[in-house]
């Protein structure tokens, strides 16, 4: 349920944000901006469960101030509802370079569904190419494939 989704919490190492939990208002992600003064930055996203849209605007004003102050952001591991959104708006990815992803697999061999981790570099000339990527079944280990469409999960990539 989207409701009882974990509060917001952010980690912070130098060049290194690790944001997790459900984003919304409260999690002051413009004030967040203010304190990354230099870059690199990379951020994890991979434990974020929930972004509704007041956490998508917050978003996308903390990935300005940080393109205003010519900070290069790497994202790593971006959770499903982070994809979606940068999917359906262009400045919800901005100038951020994606590193890793999640992306919806399912295996026929065992009926396992889930997200597995793809490597951006990997996917995109298989995606470029007309392909549909392919994943290891983490209960069988047999093929799992790719479970929504191409054209469109993998648009943010563009
Ligand atoms: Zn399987």
């Amino acid at each position: 349920m989207a409701e009882s989704a974990p509060t917001f919490t952010v980690a912070s190492a130098p060049g290194r944000l690790v944001m997790a939990g459900r984003i919304d208002e409260r999690a002051r992600l413009a004030e967040l901006a203010e304190t990354v003064t230099a870059g690199p930055l990379v951020v994890d996203l991979g434990d974020v469960a929930y972004i509704n849209s007041l956490g998508v605007r917050d978003w996308v004003m903390f990935l300005r101030r940080l393109a205003e102050r010519g900070v290069e952001v790497t994202l790593e591991r971006c959770a499903e509802p982070m994809v979606l959104q940068m999917n359906m708006i262009l400045d919800a990815r901005g100038h951020a370079r994606i590193a890793s992803f999640v992306a919806p697999f399912a295996c026929d061999g065992c009926g396992w569904e889930g997200g597995r981790l793809i490597v951006t570099a990997e996917v995109l000339p298989v995606v470029e190419g007309g392909g549909t990527p392919e994943a290891e079944c983490p209960e069988c280990q047999g093929r799992a494939r790719f479970a929504d469409f191409v054209d469109r999960y993998f648009l943010f990539l563009a």
